[in-house]
């Protein structure tokens, strides 16, 4: 027997993990949710961005930036599109119980203090109990979780979370490398600095032998 479990976006708008952030909180006001599809006023945004573009002192009435506004509207609008996706899990027939890894899953997101992109590689991985996940759904998971405003902390926590409440596996794992152009491109332009985070939980977490292994798999050395 198959069972899914649906992911809905206006979750994920509420969705805050206190504590594991620095101390900033998602309110999910930016875009409020809406049945579906998350309520985005494109014409309000498009507005919105030629402001925002006139303050910075940018003229638009020229070609090539006449149409700028609204792309950019449209361009942020696609990055915080959360599709809704069915979590399917099947029973744990042969009883595998090593680790189970989906490594190098390419993410986009941006990060809420300067919304600009942030982008790397997931590593997600679990050690089953009596489900399994089909493979593909770990990569739409980070997928959900990075369609919004985000900190790297708190992808790197809800993907865990959201894994272990789910499927309740023996333990999970979550490791996230990325680049943070707000970092690379401006500030300190530490062009080419990544940041690592990493969620264990259960026996990935408590068991030292499981933990190496993981960020072993995961090519990381810890
Ligand atoms: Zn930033």
């Amino acid at each position: 027997m198959t069972r899914e479990l649906v992911l809905d976006p206006a979750e994920l708008l509420t969705a805050t993990q206190p504590g594991h952030t620095n101390g900033t909180q998602q309110n999910g006001s930016i875009f409020p949710a809406a049945p579906g599809r998350s309520g985005v006023d494109l014409v309000a945004a498009q507005r919105a961005a030629a402001d925002f573009l006139a303050a910075l002192g940018i003229e638009l009435d020229r070609e090539g930036l006449d149409e700028t506004p609204a792309r950019m509207a449209r361009a942020y609008a696609d990055l915080f599109d959360a599709r809704p996706f069915r979590l399917t899990t099947f029973p744990n027939d042969a009883g595998y119980d090593e680790l189970v890894l989906a490594r190098d899953i390419p993410f986009r997101t941006v990060c809420e203090h300067h919304l600009l992109p942030f982008s790397g590689v997931a590593h997600v991985g679990y050690l089953p109990a009596d489900r399994i996940l089909g493979l593909s759904k770990l990569a739409r998971l980070v997928e959900h979780f990075a369609a919004r405003p985000q900190t790297q902390e708190r992808l790197t926590r809800q993907i865990a979370d959201c894994l272990a409440e789910r499927l309740r596996p023996r333990g999970t794992g979550v490791l996230l490398e990325a680049e943070h152009t707000c970092m690379t491109l401006r500030g300190v332009r530490a062009l080419g600095a990544t940041t690592v985070t990493s969620t264990l939980l259960g026996t990935l977490r408590s068991d030292a032998g499981c933990r190496a292994e993981f960020f072993a798999q995961a090519g990381v050395r810890r």
